[in-house]
């Protein structure tokens, strides 16, 4: 563990008067979106006391805009098999993911979609009344030999479907829900965690809730970048809580970008629209992917797209005042088939370029999908850290889960449909982890005198901060520097000069300036301190990219473009103190799988 940390027993500076209430649980989860609902479901149906607290209404978590689905071999609409669709995910991972919570994952996939069907979750369905399940990307049958169709969907809208059934299966089980409070820091205590400390965004009331286990699903952190496809409330604020206790995060140099989001708002085009006919162009009008992939064009894979995008905007080609960005074409096409094959696309032009697609271009840009790094966690959900060598060891009370976490199932590059999954594969997990380890109503310890100071010294500061700069200045630098310098054109020059642009941003923070100091809506409070946990985040990715010297996924480098499995088969863990400075360690990638055929919870055999 890195010595940056806010150990409560350490003492902070003198604690603000800030009147707190006390709550007592056997377990909080942080987080209302797929994965903090199906744990917080787990544990409230095994009768332990349970909080789950979200800054937004659960059914708003970014989860509810998943639309494509949420895979599992179930063989519903043709031949499948789990061990297909592990070669798939370790495949897709580019080596990096680990085999043994891959092969949990797509085992326990089948009761776990099984279990959403029978909590009521509304999934499409075949003309015999199985689940429907749809083709995705990089999905096969036989080891990659034939097309797979393991994508569970309910219409175009499994991410709200399955928000709205866990959300009322864990009322139905006396869940408790802190809806729209924010969590701002946990509370420490020599390298346990003891609970969290929130506040009310609605009364301006401070909540300090003492818990055996605190579970993290607060999501990604797609707003680190200027284009995002993720809400305004993915600031991965659960990532930025830990990196402050002085824990990693893994892997977070492996990003996703979708080449098409609509410029500024970041909403996603879908491939759909070049599948059309739509194709892209740079400020001099060129239809520029011709020179990149003469045969492909504009429908060349979304890694090789983006960066072509990058190049152009790099050299001195984007459009708009600012040369930023690129246009996409469908004004070309017949209005009859825009209007019949892409409504939506057409529509969300609207709404978030104010362009009509039958007359103009639409802006777009490579933007943020999906972060496959996050808090490191064994497939139970237990948070690891690195002790004395050991970079497996459990910080005790302390779980992840979700986007959030990295388990790393997804290794360096996510599969479509494979996120739904972990969301419900260790959510479920994670409950039934707690479930093991816990006896409801177990009798806590007194937690320390200055258990909250930490937060509240941070919350007080930011509240009061009398600089000039607004948050959303500095945020924008800091998104610039993210879009421009780690997106998907990677150099070691490129990254070293993101990495100074960054220190710089995080320099500025002490001129950073609020304008409202109330406690109730402080909208402008709530962005300060959002601020903050994407700093940190973008601090650790920028470093871990620039520290890995080859390509493998997500993560390309111009300047080492081959994968070395001899130095970098390995995950990266960062930290980050509170100047910013970023250190690394080292956690071996698992390549053995659970066991053959016999599945134990835990995994007893768990080697490294
Ligand atoms: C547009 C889009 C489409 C996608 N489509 C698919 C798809 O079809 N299939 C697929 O598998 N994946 C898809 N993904 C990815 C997948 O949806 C996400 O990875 C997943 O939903 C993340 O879920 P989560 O539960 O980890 O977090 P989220 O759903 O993001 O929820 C985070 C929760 O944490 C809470 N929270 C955060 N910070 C705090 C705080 N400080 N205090 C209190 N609460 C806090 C929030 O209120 C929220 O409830 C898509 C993603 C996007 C953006």
């Amino acid at each position: 563990m890195s010595s940056a940390g806010n150990n409560a027993s350490n003492g902070a500076s003198a604690a603000p008067a800030y009147e707190i209430v006390d709550h007592t649980y056997d377990v909080v989860v942080i987080g209302a979106g797929g994965a903090g609902l199906r744990a917080t479901l787990g544990l409230a149906e095994a009768g332990l006391k349970t909080a789950c607290i979200s800054k937004v209404f659960p059914t708003r978590s970014h989860t509810v805009a998943a639309q494509g689905g949420v895979s599992a071999s179930l063989g519903n609409m043709g031949e499948d098999d789990w061990r297909w669709h592990m070669y798939d995910t370790v495949k897709g991972s580019d080596w990096l993911g680990d085999q043994d919570a891959i092969e949990y994952m797509v085992r326990e996939a089948v009761p776990a979609i099984i279990e959403l069907e029978h909590y009521g979750m509304p999934f499409s369905r075949t003309e015999d009344g199985k689940i429907y399940q749809r083709p995705f990307g990089g999905m096969t049958t036989r080891f990659g030999e034939g097309i797979a169709q393991r994508t569970c969907a309910a219409a175009d809208r499994t991410g709200h479907a399955m928000l709205h059934t866990l959300y009322q299966q864990s009322l139905r089980r006396n869940a408790e829900f802190f809806i729209e409070y924010f969590a701002i820091d946990l509370i420490m205590e020599d390298g346990s965690c003891r609970g969290v400390v929130a506040w009310n965004l609605d009364d301006g009331t401070i909540h300090r809730f003492r818990a055996h286990q605190v579970i993290l699903a607060t999501g990604g952190y797609g707003r680190a970048y200027f284009s995002c496809t993720g809400a305004h409330t993915c600031t991965g604020d659960g990532s930025g809580m830990a990196l402050r206790a002085g824990l990693y995060c893994q892997d977070m140099e492996f990003v996703q970008f979708h080449p098409t989001g609509i410029y500024g708002a970041g909403t996603l085009i879908t491939e759909g629209a070049r599948g059309e006919g739509g194709y892209l162009t740079n400020s001099e009008g060129e239809r520029f992917m011709e020179r990149y992939a003469p045969s492909a064009k504009d429908l060349a894979s979304r890694d090789v797209v983006s960066r072509a995008m990058t190049m152009e905007i790099r050299d001195g080609r984007g459009v708009g005042a600012e040369k930023d960005h690129i246009h996409l074409h469908l004004e070309h096409l017949e209005p009859a088939l825009l209007h019949e094959r892409l409504p939506g696309i057409s529509e969300s032009a609207r709404i978030f370029a104010g362009v009509d697609v039958t007359k103009e271009p639409i802006p777009v840009l490579p933007t943020c999908h999906y972060n496959m790094g996050g808090v490191p966690a064994l497939l139970t959900g237990e948070v690891v850290t690195e002790k004395d060598g050991d970079a497996n060891t459990v910080v005790p009370g302390l779980m992840a889960i979700g986007e959030a976490a990295c388990v790393s199932v997804h290794g360096a590059n996510r599969l479509g449909s494979n996120s739904l999954l972990d969301l419900v594969v260790f959510g479920r997990s994670a409950a039934k982890r707690c479930a093991e380890i816990l006896t409801p109503g177990e009798s806590h310890r007194p937690l320390p005198a200055d258990s909250a100071d930490y937060a509240l010294s941070r919350l007080d500061k930011t509240r009061h901060a009398k600089g000039e700069l607004p948050t959303a200045a500095l945020r924008l630098e800091m998104q610039r520097a993210m879009q421009g310098h780690a997106a998907v054109f990677r150099t070691g020059e490129v990254l070293s000069e993101g990495v100074e642009n960054l220190a710089t941003v995080w320099g500025k923070r002490d001129s950073l300036g609020i304008q409202d100091r109330s406690m109730i809506w402080n909208s402008d409070l709530v962005e300060a301190l959002e601020l903050d946990n994407l700093m940190y985040q973008a601090s650790v990715t920028m470093a871990s990219a620039a520290n890995r010297e080859e390509s493998r996924g997500a993560h390309a480098r111009e300047d080492f473009p081959d994968r070395n499995d001899t130095d970098w088969m390995k995950h990266t863990l960062a930290s980050c103190d509170e100047n910013g400075k970023v250190d690394f360690a080292y956690r071996p990638v698992t390549l053995n799988t659970m066991t053959n055929e016999v599945q134990t919870f835990p995994p007893k055999a768990r080697v490294y």
